[in-house]
C-alpha cells in the first residue's frame, strides 16, 4: 500500500512529498467538487486507518531515496487526514528525526479543528491549510 508519493511540484509548497493516511474516499464531508468523487466511507470517527509504523517506514525510505530536494512533507490524500488518529505522532516523528530539514503542511477540510486534541496534534506542523467553503463570496 503506497502511503507516500512524490515529491511533486506544488505552486504553494515547492517540492512536496505527500503522505496519505486515509483509505480512498473516507471523509466526514462529501463535497460536490471533490476530485476523488463521492464519499463512500462517510465517517467522523478518528481511527488508525493504516498502521503508523508502516507509514513511517515508507516515509523514511522515500525521504532517504528522493532524487529531488524536498521542501514540504504534506499530509493530504484520499480522504480527510485528521481522521487518522496517528497524525500527531507522525508529525512529531518527522520533527524529531529530521529537525528543521523539511517543513510540514497539513491540508484539511478543517472540520475537526474544534477538537483541542486535533489542534494540539497539528500545532507541531509548520503550515495548516484548512478549506473555507461558503455559499457565496
Ligand atoms: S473534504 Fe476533501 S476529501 Fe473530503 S469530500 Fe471534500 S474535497 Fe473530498
Amino acid at each position: 500500500m503506497p502511503y507516500v508519493f512524490g515529491p511533486v511540484p506544488s505552486r504553494r509548497l515547492g517540492n512536496s512529498l505527500g503522505i496519505n493516511l486515509i483509505p480512498l474516499k473516507t471523509c466526514n464531508y462529501s463535497c460536490i467538487y471533490c476530485q476523488l468523487g463521492k464519499t463512500t466511507n462517510f465517517t467522523n470517527k478518528r481511527l488508525e486507518y493504516f498502521p503508523n509504523e508502516k507509514i513511517i517506514e515508507e516515509l523514511k525510505y522515500a525521504i532517504e531515496h528522493s532524487e529531488l530536494k524536498i521542501n514540504y512533507i504534506t499530509f493530504v490524500g484520499d480522504g480527510e487526514p485528521t481522521l487518522h488518529i496517528g497524525i500527531g505522532e507522525i508529525i512529531i516523528w518527522i520533527k524529531k528525526n529530521y529537525n528543521d530539514k523539511f517543513k510540514i503542511a497539513v491540508i484539511t477540510n478543517g472540520s475537526l479543528l474544534y477538537d483541542e486534541i486535533v489542534r494540539n496534534e497539528l500545532s507541531n506542523a509548520d503550515l495548516v491549510l484548512p478549506s473555507l467553503d461558503a455559499p457565496d463570496e
